[in-house]
C-alpha cells in the first residue's frame, strides 16, 4: 500500500459556534489527483484553509507522516503544500513573468523554486504573454498563472480552491486538462469544485461533502455511477469536452 502523503484525520473547523467542517477525513497518496465536492457553503473553502494552517482545526493533519496540525502556514509552505485559493491573488499591475519570478522568490532560501523555462513548457501560452500585465490576462490565463507561480516555489502537494469559478465551458475543460497532465509529470492535487462533471473526469479519488461531512467517497469511476452524486450534481449538467479521467486505481 502506499503511503499516503496527504492524511487528514477527523478535522473540524468552527466559526464561534458553527461548525463548518464536521470530522472530514480523507488522504492524498503522492502523485494523485483526490477531488472534494460540494454545493456552495459545503465547506470545501474552509476545509482546504484548515490544511494550509489558514485556519485552526481540531482533528488531525499529517503530511509525508510528520503531523502538521500545530504548524503555521509558514512550516506548512516549506514542507511542501501550496494553496491556490479561489480569488486567485495575481499581482495584476505586474507582468506574467514578475508574477512568476515572485512565486520563487520566497524559496531561494530553501534552494530556489522552479524555472521560468520550465513553466513556460507547461504553459506554453503564458510564454507568449510573459511581458503582459497580468490584470489583462483572461479567466483561464489568469488560472495558468496562478497554478505556474505557485508552481515556482516546487510544491509537493498542490491545493485548488474551484479553479473553474468563472469560466466558461471550453475554458474550465482547458484548466482541468492542465491540472491533470500537473498530476501525469508528479504533483500530487488536491482539487476542490463545484463543477462535479469535470472534476470526476480528471481525478482519481473523489469525497462529496455536505454539510461540512464527508457524505459519499469513491474512486472517481464509482462516483461517475453513482445515483446519489449523478442525481446531486451530473444529472442536468450539459456535457462539456473535458478529457476522460485516467484509469481511477486506488488513491
Ligand atoms: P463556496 O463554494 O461558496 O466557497 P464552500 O463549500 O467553500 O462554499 P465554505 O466557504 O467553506 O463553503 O463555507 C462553509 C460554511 O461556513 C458556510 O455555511 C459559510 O456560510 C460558513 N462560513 C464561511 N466562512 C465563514 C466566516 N468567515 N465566518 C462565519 N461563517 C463562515
Amino acid at each position: 500500500m502506499t503511503v499516503p502523503m496527504l492524511e487528514a484525520e477527523a478535522v473540524s473547523v468552527a466559526y464561534g459556534k458553527v461548525e463548518a467542517v464536521r470530522g472530514v477525513s480523507l488522504t492524498v497518496a503522492p502523485g494523485r489527483l483526490v477531488t472534494v465536492l460540494g454545493a456552495n457553503g459545503a465547506g470545501k473553502t474552509t476545509l482546504l484553509n484548515a490544511l494550509m494552517g489558514v485556519l485552526p482545526a481540531r482533528g488531525r493533519i499529517r503530511f509525508e507522516g510528520a503531523d502538521l496540525t500545530r504548524l503555521p502556514v509558514e512550516a506548512r509552505v516549506a514542507r511542501g503544500l501550496s494553496l491556490i485559493p479561489e480569488r486567485r491573488e495575481l499581482f495584476s499591475t505586474m507582468s506574467v513573468e514578475d508574477n512568476l519570478k515572485l512565486g520563487a522568490f520566497r524559496f531561494r532560501s530553501q534552494g530556489g523554486g522552479g524555472d521560468l523555462g520550465e513553466m513556460y513548457r507547461l504553459f506554453p501560452r503564458l510564454a507568449e504573454r510573459r511581458r503582459q500585465q497580468a490584470g489583462t490576462l483572461s479567466g483561464g490565463e489568469r488560472q495558468m498563472l496562478a497554478m505556474a507561480r505557485a508552481l515556482m516555489g516546487r510544491p509537493r502537494l498542490l491545493m485548488l480552491d474551484e479553479p473553474s469559478l468563472g469560466l466558461a465551458p471550453l475554458i474550465v475543460a482547458e484548466v482541468m486538462r492542465t491540472v491533470a497532465r500537473l498530476r501525469d509529470e508528479g504533483v500530487a492535487i488536491l482539487l476542490v469544485e463545484q463543477n462535479a462533471r469535470a472534476a470526476l473526469r480528471i481525478a482519481d479519488h473523489g469525497y462529496v461533502l455536505d454539510g461540512g461531512r464527508v457524505v459519499i467517497e469513491g474512486d472517481s469511476r464509482t462516483l461517475q455511477g453513482d445515483a446519489r452524486v449523478i442525481e446531486t450534481y451530473l444529472g442536468t449538467l450539459a456535457a462539456d469536452d473535458a478529457p476522460p479521467n485516467r484509469a481511477a486505481s486506488g488513491r
